[in-house]
């Protein structure tokens, strides 16, 4: 599931430079995130980068796009190779929000 940002948003700005893929900007109306740069930050962080500075909490899992953790790992791979990311077996709370039980998105 990448994750979308829902017409909530108050163009504040605070999550396009906390995205590690690039794949926040600014659009029409509201800012937007890139699906195909999108990667739900696995191999970075244990919660969506931008779900946790948004002041209105508006970063939120796209039902409609849904993608494996292993998917958005190779993603993430492909975007800044595998040197420092971990591998799919090194994938932990910090680094998955699959393996966080405290995901912030878990109830959305
Ligand atoms: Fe919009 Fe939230 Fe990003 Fe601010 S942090 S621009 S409110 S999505």
């Amino acid at each position: 599931m990448a994750t979308l940002i829902t017409d909530e948003c108050i163009n504040c700005g605070a999550c396009e430079f906390e995205c590690p893929n690039g794949a926040i900007s600014e659009g029409e109306d509201i800012y937007e995130i890139d699906r195909d740069l999108c990667t739900e930050c696995v191999g970075f962080h244990g919660n969506e980068s931008c779900q946790m500075v948004c002041p209105v909490e508006c970063c939120v899992p796209d039902a409609d796009w849904v993608e494996e953790e292993v998917d958005l790992l190779a993603k993430a791979i492909r975007l800044h190779g595998s040197e420092s990311l971990p591998s799919f077996e090194e994938l932990d709370e910090k680094t998955s929000r699959f393996r966080n039980e405290n995901w912030v998105n878990r109830d959305v």
